[in-house]
């Protein structure tokens, strides 16, 4: 499943393939930003960076 997360650094969007087997393991996931190089977590409770997924 490959999502577009969106950066909270720099504030662009980007692809991610979070390896997972549960949608509960998303919250602990971090990402490098390939733009910034900001690490932040791709999902979290209370503000999702979430921006959409996209589909092979
Ligand atoms: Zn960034």
């Amino acid at each position: 499943m490959v999502l577009i997360v969106k950066c909270p650094g720099c504030g662009k969007n980007q692809k991610t393939n979070p390896r997972i087997t549960r949608p509960s393991d998303l919250t602990k996931k971090t990402k490098r930003c390939v733009y910034c190089g900001r690490s932040f977590k791709i999902h979290s409770n209370n503000n999702s960076r979430i921006v959409g997924s996209a589909k092979k």
